[in-house]
């Protein structure tokens, strides 16, 4: 049965140019895009997004990244595709990401690490739902 999940092209990776590359290696993997837009977002609906993360040390930086220039965020659609994106996207930190991931590829750094994943199909409900209006949903 297939499955939905949501991902976000991050802001190093679009202001690099890799939007292109990164979705190639998506669709490339079997994923259907089923919902696409280029979006800037404010610190406020970065920290929205990302309050699981309120009291890690990184989240000031973390939502000052998100918010310094445009993303893409997806929804993404194929048979296990919360796990399967996860794997295609590699480590959290890039220099320890397996070869062939989006991370180890177009990924610089932990912080500025090209490419969000949800976890898990409640995250990926709350994220999809954050991003994108009913009608934007295919
Ligand atoms: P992910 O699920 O692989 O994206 O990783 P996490 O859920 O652990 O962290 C969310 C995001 O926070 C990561 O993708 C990074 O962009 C950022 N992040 C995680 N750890 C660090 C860190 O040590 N420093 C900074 N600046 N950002 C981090």
């Amino acid at each position: 049965m297939s499955q939905r999940t949501f991902s976000i092209i991050k802001p190093d990776a679009v202001r690099k140019g890799y939007t292109g590359a990164i979705l190639a290696e998506i669709e490339k993997a079997g994923f259907k895009i089923v919902s696409i837009k280029k979006i800037s977002i404010s610190r406020a609906q970065a920290e929205g997004f990302y309050h699981v993360h309120a009291a890690r040390p990184f989240f000031g930086e973390l939502t000052e990244f998100m918010s310094s220039g445009p993303i893409v965020p997806l929804i993404l659609e194929k048979k296990n595709a919360i796990a399967d994106l996860r794997t295609l996207m590699g480590a959290t930190d890039p220099a320890k990401a397996e070869e062939g991931t989006i991370r180890k590829k177009f990924a610089a750094s932990i912080g500025e690490n090209a490419i969000h994943g949800s976890d898990a199909a409640d995250t990926a409900e709350f994220e999809i739902g954050y991003f994108f209006a009913g009608y934007e949903l295919k």
